[in-house]
């Protein structure tokens, strides 16, 4: 039976959305969260880019260590052997490589540069080229999917299939699809070419969660691996993407989900954690009505309501909230003392003593303490408990992440 996994395009995705942004140093945490929870893929970098090249190549190195579990870090590129080539320096064994598909797009943005054929013969020569160079797993992704002519996208996909492509990315850029209609489409691609199939979509008539669902179980019912891209809190371009918490609890808990396997196993604890993280990181607010962890999707006002929800959750309440590691809020009174950009030595080491990390020598305190605070120059925003206890255990992969030399 074909399986459903997930990669998380925060890092890639969302890190390029207008008007946000976020570090190096947070892009690494959230892939440290990412293995936790047991996430398939982070869609991590863009490695061809070279001010994301250190942040890559120290990632890849904390996943070599074991850092990150059994997260594999997926770098972006454009179908373009010269991308996957500088791609290919920082170390990465994961790409994904992009070209649009759409008619709309090969006329608009391409204007007579590219055609249909030739759009197939650059896509087919990246991953040829990226196959031969060892890359061990490769997604051939084709933007605009939900508007490009249907044989012409089987042609596509069979042409990556050919070229050695181990996934085909159909990709809702503008999220124009119906779950009704991806779920065909893709299901006739699943059929039609037996290869596995990545769902991206995009939120802008409010139906991404949706369409990624319903388009896994048309991969699925067509015999193929669904990869559902998705984002944490569904930040992505525009009015963003697919939110990676609730496409998982759709899979687990939405009627008729039984004949659909998660091919992971997921440690939600981390879902409640993660999400907070990254709306502090992009400075975007939880909606109060986000599934899972907003802060009322599990509170409960109307009489009839709250009556219900005493007598049995399951009455309101589809699932439970404790799957989720939701924990009270605890928010240090009186004297507060933290470290960052420009701290000094005994707030710092005071603030670690505290998180039960004390130093051998001064020296090696006066280095994390440069760590913090380039970090912090980075972050602009209070270092985390987490970002401070992965400063301390990874000083050498954090100096990397941090180096950003133009
Ligand atoms: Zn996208």
């Amino acid at each position: 039976m074909p399986e459903i996994h997930f990669i998380d395009v925060t890092n890639r995705d969302a890190a390029q959305t207008a008007r946000i942004g976020i570090s190096k140093l947070e892009k690494t945490m959230i892939n440290v969260y990412l293995g936790q929870m047991g996430i398939h893929q982070s869609e991590f970098a863009f490695p061809y880019i070279r001010h994301e090249q250190n942040y890559a190549m120290a990632n890849l190195e904390l996943q070599r260590m074991g850092v990150m579990g059994s997260l594999r870090l997926q770098g972006w590129c454009r179908a373009l052997v010269q991308d996957v080539e500088a791609s290919l320096t920082t170390g990465v064994e994961v790409l994904s490589v992009s070209i649009s598909t759409s008619d709309q797009m090969i006329r608009h943005k391409f204007r007579g540069k590219l055609d249909r054929d030739s759009v197939i013969k650059e896509m087919v020569a990246a991953v040829t080229y990226a196959k031969r160079r060892g890359v061990k797993s490769i997604g051939a992704n084709a933007e605009d999917s939900s508007r490009t002519d249907l044989g012409y996208l089987i042609e596509y996909a069979q042409a990556a299939k050919e070229a050695g492509a181990d996934r085909f990315r159909y990709c809702d850029t503008v999220g124009y699809d119906t779950p009704a209609s991806i779920y065909q489409r893709v299901k006739t691609i699943a059929e039609r070419v037996k290869i596995p199939i990545e769902l991206h979509c995009h939120n802008d008539l409010g139906m991404a969660v949706a369409n990624s669902i319903s388009g896994a179980q048309g991969a699925v019912d067509g015999g193929v691996d669904a990869y559902i891209n998705t984002t944490v809190n569904g930040i992505g371009e525009r009015a963003g993407q697919a939110d990676l918490l609730s496409c998982i609890l759709a899979v687990m808990f939405a009627r008729d989900m039984d004949g659909y396997r998660i091919g992971d196993k997921l440690n939600l604890k981390i879902a409640a954690k993660l999400s907070k993280y990254v709306s502090q990181a992009f400075g975007i607010p939880i909606p109060i009505n986000q599934p899972g962890v907003g802060a009322n999707a599990f509170a409960h006002a109307s009489g009839i309501h709250a009556d219900g929800t005493i007598k049995d959750r399951r009455n309101y309440e589809l699932y439970d909230f404790e799957l989720l590691g939701i924990e009270e809020e605890r928010i240090p009174a009186g004297r507060v003392i933290t470290t960052g950009e420009y701290g000094g030595l005994a707030g710092m080491k005071y603030v670690y003593e505290r998180l039960g990390i004390t130093f051998h020598s001064d020296e090696e305190a006066y280095r994390i303490l440069e760590l913090v605070q380039y970090a912090n120059s980075h972050t602009q925003s209070p270092l985390t408990d987490d970002e401070l206890i992965f400063i301390a255990k990874y000083p050498e992969q954090v100096r990397k992440i941090l180096t950003m030399t133009p």
